[in-house]
C-alpha cells in the first residue's frame, strides 16, 4: 500500500478540517463516553438523525453509570428506530464495565477491543480523538477516501483490506494531531468524497489522489458482488379491541429479541384464514377492517408484510393490550411493526 500518499494527504487534510470541520453536540469536548455514543450512533444512522437520539439518550443517560443501570425496556425505548438492537445491549454491556472500573475508560486501542461491543473503528475513534493515539478509525467514509486517493480496486468489503488499511493509515498519524486527522478523513468521506457526485474541485486532497488524476474517481469505491437477499413474507394481525391493541413481547434471543410486536405469522394469508387465526387467539374478532402492505429489509433478509386490522370482542390474555398513544410513549417496537401503527393512527 503507498502509504507515502497517504502521508502526504495529513496537512492538507488537517487545515482544511480546521476550517471546514461542521459544529456537531459530539464534538463539543472528547469526552469518551459522548465520543463513544455518537459513533455507535452513527454506525448506523444518518447524522442528521443521529442529533435527536443522541440528544434524548444522554438526558436519560448522562455517563456510563446512568447508562449502566438505565431498564432494559428503557434502554431499547431510547434505541426504537435505530435498529442493531443488540448492539444497545452490547452497549449497556460496555458501559457496566466502564462502569465497573469506576468510569474509567481504557486509553489503548487493545484495552478498548477488551469491552463488549467495541471493534477497530470504535476503538481507533476513541483511542484517537479522546487520547490522542495514532490509531486509524476506518469506516466506509475512511475506505472510500483511501480507495480514491490510492486508485485501489481492493474491494472495500474485505477485512483484511480494511486491517490492512487500518495498519497503513495508523503508521501517517501526525503526533500532537491525531484525533483531528480522524475526524478529518471522516469529515472529507461525509462532505467532499461523498459517494455519488464527489466535490473533486474543493477538495484539500485533490492533488495527491491518483483517481482524480486518472479520472477514474466514479470506479471507486469497488465492492464485492452482494449475495441476494432472502425474501420471506409474513402476515401481522392487528387485532384491535375497544381502541387497544394486541402486542407481544419477541422471544429473548434471535432477530429483534425481546422487542415488541404485532402478533404475527409466516407466509401471506388470505382475509378468511388471517380471521380464523384471529380467533383461534381466543380475541372474537367481529370485523376485518382493513387489509394493508408493508416490506421490511433487514441486513440479510426482506420481509413482505401484509396486515389485516381485525376489530374484535375479547382482549385474549394471551397478548398486552395497548392503546396507540401508549405504544408510542412506552413500548419498543421495532420500525418493521412501527410502520403498521403509524399507519393505524391515519385512520
Ligand atoms: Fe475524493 Fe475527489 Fe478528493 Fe479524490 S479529489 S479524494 S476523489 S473528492
Amino acid at each position: 500500500m503507498d502509504t507515502h500518499r497517504l502521508s502526504q494527504t495529513v496537512q492538507p487534510l488537517l487545515v482544511w478540517f480546521q476550517a471546514h470541520a461542521r459544529t456537531l453536540p459530539w464534538r463539543a469536548d472528547r469526552e469518551p463516553y459522548h465520543v463513544w455514543l455518537s459513533e455507535i450512533m452513527l454506525q448506523q444512522t444518518r447524522v442528521e438523525a443521529v442529533r435527536g437520539y443522541y440528544a434524548r439518550f444522554l438526558a436519560a443517560a448522562p455517563d456510563v453509570f446512568a447508562l449502566a443501570a438505565l431498564p432494559e425496556a428503557q434502554l431499547l425505548k431510547l434505541w426504537e428506530g435505530l435498529g442493531y438492537y443488540n448492539r444497545a445491549r452490547k452497549a449497556q454491556a460496555c458501559a457496566q464495565e466502564v462502569a465497573a472500573r469506576g468510569g474509567v475508560w481504557p486509553d489503548t486501542v487493545e484495552g478498548l477491543l477488551a469491552l463488549p461491543g467495541i471493534g477497530p473503528y470504535t476503538a481507533g475513534a476513541i483511542a484517537s480523538i479522546c487520547f490522542e493515539r495514532p490509531a486509524a478509525a476506518v469506516d466506509g467514509n475512511v475506505l472510500r477516501v483511501c480507495a480514491r486517493v490510492l486508485d485501489d480496486a481492493t474491494p472495500i468489503d474485505s477485512a483484511a483490506h480494511k486491517a490492512t488499511l487500518t495498519a497503513a493509515l495508523s503508521a501517517c498519524y501526525p503526533a500532537g494531531h491525531c484525533g483531528d486527522f480522524t475526524q478529518a478523513l471522516m469529515e472529507l468521506g461525509a462532505c467532499v468524497c461523498t459517494p455519488k457526485s464527489p466535490k473533486c474541485e474543493v477538495c484539500p486532497t485533490q492533488s495527491f489522489c491518483r483517481a482524480y488524476k486518472t479520472g477514474n474517481v466514479t470506479k471507486y469505491p469497488v465492492k464485492r458482488p452482494k449475495a441476494a437477499k432472502k425474501t420471506e413474507e409474513r402476515t401481522v394481525l392487528l387485532l384491535e379491541c375497544n381502541g387497544r391493541f394486541a402486542v407481544e413481547k419477541r422471544s429473548e434471543t434471535g432477530l429483534l429479541a425481546g422487542l415488541w410486536q404485532f402478533p404475527n405469522v409466516p407466509q401471506k394469508l388470505d382475509a378468511q384464514t388471517a380471521v380464523q387465526t384471529a380467533q383461534s387467539f381466543h380475541t372474537d374478532p367481529k370485523e376485518l377492517v382493513l387489509e394493508t402492505h408493508k416490506t421490511h429489509i433487514f441486513t440479510h433478509i426482506r420481509w413482505e408484510m401484509t396486515g389485516y386490522v381485525i376489530r374484535c370482542n375479547a382482549m385474549s390474555e394471551a397478548f398486552t393490550w395497548a392503546s396507540l398513544a401508549e405504544l408510542e410513549r412506552d413500548f419498543a417496537l421495532p420500525t418493521a411493526f412501527r410502520q403498521f401503527s403509524d399507519e393505524l393512527k391515519t385512520l
